[in-house]
């Protein structure tokens, strides 16, 4: 089993392989719409917004090897960033996250629109007119650290209501994204609440752990199937039986936005850890104490990229 330098978790997980998808069918490299000719929704599974995460693109490859068609409306099938994606080395499996920008972080209406010119932005202005016409978006992702799996369903009560719908993961989190730029689940109608449009990111668990694909293939198969996208037959042979737990849902109050060349975490967290005191010194920003801002805060998707401008940790609490 390969093992990345410096990488203390094993790549269990394969990066399959999409070639097969370049055409696509809708003008768009490696972006195929199935139609279902019926009325509906037009959904999207997107996979490899971060190009070392394997998982939705192993969700996608399931749909297609199991003879998913929707029912009704049109099911886009998307990767996205191809470029990072073919990069992927399981010697070097950290390395292929982005090109040159993180992807996720060029959303902004004044970002796609402006001068800026990187790998990422002329993907993302290349898929740009496909994401408009997409009413709900899943966009599938795996997290650095072995923790539990969550929904990110941005600040908008409509996602948090699909997330709620498709039932998985149980933990929900409701946050503004990142400083250093909006995601593409923030995107234009997906975060505007007079629009009907919604989105979710899912972060199914380590990025390289066999059980993250397992997450990735049941959050899509549920996500499909609350929007009335499976056929029966399709959803008695692969939907998930079980009844999940009931959602949980963190609110993020703030994102702690490193600073400085030197930031470090007093502790080595892993995410999701629940400190009890409010004032508790989580880290430092050069000599800035980082502490909880309230009793049984959250530690939400601590980093372990520690780069100024950079998300270090989100903070957040329970609420329901
Ligand atoms: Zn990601």
């Amino acid at each position: 089993m390969a093992h990345g330098k410096d990488e203390p978790y094993p790549v269990e997980l394969r990066a399959p392989d999409i070639s097969r998808w370049r055409r696509g069918n809708t003008g768009i490299a490696y972006m195929t719409t199935l139609d279902s000719g019926r009325p509906g929704p037009h959904a999207m599974v997107n996979a490899v917004t971060h190009g070392n995460e394997l998982c939705g693109a192993l969700a996608i490859e399931f749909l297609d090897q199991t003879g998913f068609r929707p029912a009704r409306g049109q099911v886009t099938l998307g990767f996205a960033n191809i470029a990072a994606f073919q990069a992927f080395d399981p010697a070097q499996p950290n390395a292929s996250r982005f090109v040159d920008e993180d992807f996720n972080r060029v959303w902004d209406i004044a970002t796609l629109d402006g001068p800026r010119r990187s790998a990422e932005l002329a993907r993302a202005r290349e898929i740009r007119p496909l994401i408009d016409r997409v009413d709900y978006l899943l966009d599938i992702h795996s997290m650095q650290h072995a923790t539990p799996p969550l929904m990110l369903a941005g600040m908008q009560d409509k996602s948090v209501a699909l997330a709620r719908r498709v039932g998985q993961p149980e933990l929900i989190v409701c946050d503004q994204g990142h400083a250093a730029g909006r995601r593409m689940r923030d995107y234009a109608g997906f975060d505007d609440p007079a629009s009907p449009k919604a989105a979710l990111l899912v972060e199914c668990g380590q990025h390289w752990a066999a059980a993250s694909f397992d997450v990735a293939r049941d959050v899509t198969l549920r996500f499909l199937a609350c929007l009335d996208l499976l056929e029966p037959d399709y959803a008695a042979r692969h939907l998930p039986k079980a009844t999940p737990p009931t959602p949980r849902v963190i609110e993020v109050t703030e994102a702690v936005t490193i600073e400085t060349n030197s930031f470090s975490f007093v502790e080595p967290f892993q995410g999701q850890e629940v400190i009890a005191k409010a004032g508790t010194v989580i880290g430092h920003d050069g000599g800035r104490e980082i502490r909880t801002p309230y009793d049984e805060c959250v530690l939400i998707m601590p980093s372990r990229r520690l780069a100024k401008g950079q998300t270090a940790v989100r903070l957040g609490r329970f609420v329901a």
